[in-house]
């Protein structure tokens, strides 16, 4: 289990899937992943600055003005010397301006206190301003290849299908966790969940486009037909969330689920 799963909820079942689900998934990604400009010549600082300039905005919308901010300030060290007031300029257009505020305290912090160098334990990553427990793991996995899964929106959506599990909401956030961290590819963490968002953000929208999906036979919501119901909006029910935890079993045609826990 990657370390900083918080997981002080007891009977979260255990989960184990079937290596070649991650397989499927990672040659679709291999295939059809976008040639996005945050791909190219990737750094643990310009990971951070693209997922920061993700936050509540569209990568349409992100990507040129990324494209200008990484010009300005293609290493850390020129964002920590940088005034508020032009990092300010360079964030025209995206919004929410204490992001760009606590990307420059971070930075600063980064150049000050780690020389620069982006850390590699959880814990020293989340004493960043700005870096939250998503944003960490996101810039761990993805520029350092360590086996911390991640969770946005769309992994929750994709995650939720594929085992059929019904809860929302932040209090469903504990078991999301164990099922990502249960579906991690450990040998690509980084593509492996940059895969799971993208297929969440392409393919396994709101309204799945299933017959595109290289995950359809593994998946839980498909098979029962629920698909677009899951996952359920976040109300007042209070029943086990979880109808089905299950076992990949390697020899059966067909998934298999059992309880693990
Ligand atoms: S089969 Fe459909 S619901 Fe299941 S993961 Fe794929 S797109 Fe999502």
């Amino acid at each position: 289990m990657p370390a900083g799963l918080k997981q002080k909820e007891v009977n979260l079942p255990t989960y184990e899937f079937d290596p070649k689900t991650n397989l499927k998934l990672r040659n679709w990604f291999v295939q059809e992943k976008r040639d996005l400009a945050f791909r190219k010549n990737r750094t643990p600082y310009s990971t951070w600055v693209s997922e920061i300039m993700l936050q509540q905005t569209r990568v349409a919308a992100m990507l040129p003005l990324y494209e200008k901010f990484i010009h300005r300030f293609p290493k850390p060290e020129d964002l920590a010397i940088a005034e508020e007031e032009e990092v300010f300029r360079y964030w025209q257009g995206l919004g929410y301006y204490s992001r760009a505020k606590n990307l420059l305290a971070g930075v600063q912090k980064l150049v000050n206190e780690f020389g620069g160098k982006f850390p590699k334990t959880l814990e020293e990553a989340l004493s960043l301003p700005g870096v939250g427990p998503y944003t960490a793991r996101a810039i761990l996995s993805i520029s350092y290849n360590l086996p911390f899964a991640v969770l946005d929106g769309n992994a929750k959506r994709v995650l939720s299908r594929l085992v059929l599990f019904k809860e929302s909401g932040p209090k469903a956030d504990p078991a999301l966790q164990k099922i990502a961290d249960s579906f991690l590819n450990l040998d690509f963490p980084g593509d492996h969940n940059e895969a799971v968002m993208e297929l969440g953000a392409r393919v396994c929208i709101p309204k799945p486009l299933c017959n595109e999906c290289p995950l359809q036979n593994d998946c839980l919501a498909y098979q029962n037909g629920v698909q677009e119901s899951i996952p359920e909006m976040e109300k007042k029910k209070k029943g086990n969330p979880f109808e089905y935890s299950f076992l990949y079993t390697k020899n059966e045609t067909r998934n298999t689920f059992n309880s693990l826990s």
